[in-house]
């Protein structure tokens, strides 16, 4: 079955939870195994928590967009903010960098996002915005 979705939502931090349970609803149908949907709900958390304290600084009122999609079995999902954009994504990327140490962050997110998914995109530019697409 083939399917295709939209959902935006302001950036506080209640919203990371209605993007990991949209998202599971969505490869639901797939019948995913437990570690997938685990794996799958802990790559949505960790892009949708960056954009929003990291793109939107949880401003109340700028837009995360999820767009997903299922194509034969595979899932593609691109998590975007126009929000403060990321000045060097490979450094952005390492493990345990981060730019807020101070709010107790290790700086592992997008380690955890790359070893969870078959193939992750990061696009952004400052001022601009952040793109990240996944394949699952
Ligand atoms: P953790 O995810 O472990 O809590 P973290 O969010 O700092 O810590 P990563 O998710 O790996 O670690 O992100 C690394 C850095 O990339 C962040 O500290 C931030 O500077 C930058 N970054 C990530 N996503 C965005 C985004 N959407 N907009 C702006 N900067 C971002
Ligand atoms: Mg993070």
């Amino acid at each position: 079955m083939d399917n295709e979705m939209t959902l935006s939502f302001v950036a506080i931090e209640e919203n990371e939870a209605l993007a990991r349970i949209a998202m599971t609803c969505f490869i639901t149908p797939l019948d995913p195994t437990l570690e997938e949907i685990s794996e799958f709900k802990t790559i949505v958390s960790e892009a949708v928590t960056n954009a929003i304290i990291h793109g939107y600084n949880i401003d109340g009122r700028s837009l995360v967009t999820i767009h997903a999609t299922i194509d034969e079995q595979k899932v593609t999902m691109t998590v975007s903010d126009e929000g403060e954009g990321i000045e060097d994504i490979e450094r952005a990327m390492e493990p345990m960098f981060t730019t807020r140490p101070y709010m107790e962050r290790s700086g592992m997110g997008f380690t955890i996002m790359e070893s969870f998914s078959d193939n992750l995109k990061v696009e952004s530019r400052i001022g601009k915005g952040t793109v990240v697409k996944f394949e699952k």
